[in-house]
């Protein structure tokens, strides 16, 4: 664990900024393992030292960890000249220090994994850990056996090969299929490009889940925080 400044800690608590929260240590109301401490600029670890104000312990919410129900029309990243799923968590305090953990296409909608951090979502992106991801998909036409296989064997996309999937038809219709398939990779449009190859375009395309973490019910357009359970397995 690395040492913050004093200001700095309160103020990312939720105390005030950084103007309010020196005059409250200036005042004399902050203790560190119970000793007075007047200076803004002490640096202290709030994983192993006892931070209070005013006697009140100081929780350090340092990480922030949600999923949000993305909708179509909206661009995964933090910066475009487009909407971006940032604008749905704006109210969530510091948003401007998340960030989004994979990509989905502006068309695609579902889960998307949004924190601060950095660690945690550089491991999950990584190839070395495999994570899955599992969509609903409707598709064009009847999945043929054939297909399916293919697309449990590896489908050659360009110059690679997609690590098998998995594949459940839900549901068939008329002249449309729902399925729902996962994949440990994360290949640009690699859930369209893959039954595209297989003769069964995609019509629409919503992740249900990313490793351990479900979407569930929420509703689209929202998002929620996880609780320490789910952050701890994703960990
Ligand atoms: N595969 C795609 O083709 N698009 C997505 O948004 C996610 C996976």
């Amino acid at each position: 664990a690395s040492k913050l400044r004093l200001d700095k800690l309160l103020s990312e608590s939720g105390f005030g900024t950084r103007k309010e929260v020196k005059y409250l240590i200036k005042k004399g109301t902050v203790t560190v393992n119970g000793e007075q401490i007047k200076d803004p600029g002490f640096k202290v670890d709030p994983e192993k030292e006892k931070i209070e104000v005013n006697g009140e312990p100081v929780i350090h919410i340092k990480d922030i960890y949600l999923i949000l129900h993305k909708p179509a029309g909206y661009i995964t990243s933090t910066k475009d000249k487009e909407a971006t799923v940032m604008e749905l968590i704006s109210d969530v305090p510091r948003f401007e220090k998340l960030f989004p953990v994979g990509r989905l296409d502006k068309d695609t909608e579902g889960l998307l994994f949004i924190t601060n951090d950095g660690e945690l979502a550089h491991r999950l992106t990584h190839p070395k850990w495999k994570v899955p991801k599992r969509y609903y998909v409707v598709i064009e036409g009847k999945l043929s056996e054939n297909s399916k296989n293919l697309l449990e064997k590896g489908v050659k996309l360009g110059d690679f090969i997609s690590k098998p999937a998995k594949v459940k038809v839900i549901k068939v219709h008329e002249n449309t299929s729902e399925i729902e398939i996962e994949i440990t990779e994360g290949k640009y449009h690699q859930i369209k490009r893959m039954l595209k190859k297989v003769g069964n375009p995609v019509i629409y395309l919503k992740r249900i889940s990313f490793g351990t973490l479900k979407l569930g019910k929420l509703p689209k357009g929202e998002y929620r925080f996880l609780n320490d359970e789910e952050v701890k397995k994703l960990k």
